[in-house]
């Protein structure tokens, strides 16, 4: 059921203010959160004032060795800050610093050099490019050069939203994998434990394991399958869940479906996202012919990773939408309306404000 009186609401949506994490609805379930951020040490003397000051800043400090780092970077992306003890960098440490900063340009580095740190160490620390010098005995200098150089939180926030766990990966997961990959913050809400389509158990453990993948926040909430649309209270719920996560783009299903719950969670959606800059609708299986895109974002570089995420959904994987040559062609299909590009992922638009960020 719609909310009778929808502007009697707010809905801050303007993709500022505090980041995903905060209380939900009840009966909205956090399953899966986001990786911690983290930041790498490399520190030959005490550690203590640098993990302290990274620490404050909200990251968990991580004290490697030089030469596990690039199996850590491979394992887990990359961290919010790489800080580098002058005197730590002897000839194994700087191919590896030359290594990393190659993979990850935009990685802050920041050394700390005290007043007795070998000169050898801080010129070489200079000729790689570090972004600052901070004498680690300093502590206000440190927390305030660290705060400076620390990646900011992703000032993008996104939300996908879904009938059923797997909806949102086949309609978007290309286009969120892009998102995830720009640094923005991916919320995906799924409605309902889909328990129609498979045992709830296991929907809910391969909703949580694809999130996980995407590197996503997941809020679960457990509303009929196949009922949706008798909901009382579905647009409440999504407003509630809209103003927790203040996002500036959101991708939902679109009216032109066969599906019910699919048609209800877009009605919600479209209510309770309307102070949102950004809204686009995915394709399902169940989209009717009437489904008519006019945005199309390049997946080349993330179908792949696509194609592994729905392989998460082994419940359905009888399911023929998700056979990997069909998500393929039609990825392909859709990209005839960009020669340019190999595969696409197709959206209509419900509302671009041109006030949203620069997304992808
Ligand atoms: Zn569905």
């Amino acid at each position: 059921m719609l909310d009778p009186n929808p502007s009697s609401r707010t809905t801050p949506s303007d993709g500022s203010g505090p980041a995903p994490g905060g209380l939900l609805p009840p009966g909205v379930d956090r399953a899966a959160t986001p990786p911690q951020r983290v930041a790498v040490l490399w520190c030959r003397r005490s550690a203590d004032a640098a993990t302290e000051a990274l620490a404050a800043l909200g990251l968990i400090p991580l004290l490697l060795d030089p030469t596990e780092t690039t199996q850590f970077l491979d394992a887990m992306g990359e961290p919010s800050v790489l800080v580098v003890d002058c005197d730590a960098l002897d000839d194994a440490a700087m191919e590896v610093l030359a290594q990393t900063r190659s993979a990850h340009p935009r990685l802050s580095v920041c050394a700390l050099a005290g007043a007795e740190a070998s000169r050898d160490g801080l010129l070489r620390a200079l000729r790689l490019g570090v972004s600052e010098v901070v004498d680690p005995d300093d502590a206000e200098q440190l927390l305030a050069t660290l705060t400076k150089v620390v990646q900011a939180p992703p000032a993008v926030r996104v939300l996908a939203v879904g009938a059923h766990p797997d909806d949102v990966e086949i309609g978007c997961g290309g286009t969120l994998l892009r998102h995830r990959d720009a640094g923005h913050a991916v919320t995906v809400l799924t409605l309902t434990l889909g328990a129609q389509g498979g045992p709830a158990v296991d929907r809910r453990r391969e909703a949580v394991g694809a999130a996980t993948r995407m590197g996503a926040e997941l809020l679960l909430a457990d509303l009929t399958d196949t009922r949706l649309d008798e909901e009382v209270g579905l647009t409440r719920l999504v407003e509630d869940v809209v103003a927790t996560v203040r996002p500036s783009v959101v991708y939902v299903h679109s009216t032109a479906d066969q599906h019910q719950d699919h048609r209800a969670v877009h009605d919600a959606v479209v209510v309770a996202t309307r102070r949102v800059p950004e809204v686009y609708c995915y394709q399902s299986p169940s989209s009717r012919v009437g489904f008519s895109p006019t945005r199309f974002v390049r997946v080349d570089d993330t179908l792949d990773e696509k194609v592994d995420l729905l392989g998460v959904y082994r419940s359905q994987s009888a399911r023929h939408y998700l056979e990997p040559d069909l998500v393929t062609a039609t990825a392909r299909y859709w990209a005839r309306q960009l020669p340019h590009i190999r595969h696409a992922e197709p959206f209509e638009v419900h509302r671009a404000s041109g006030d949203g960020p620069d997304l992808l």
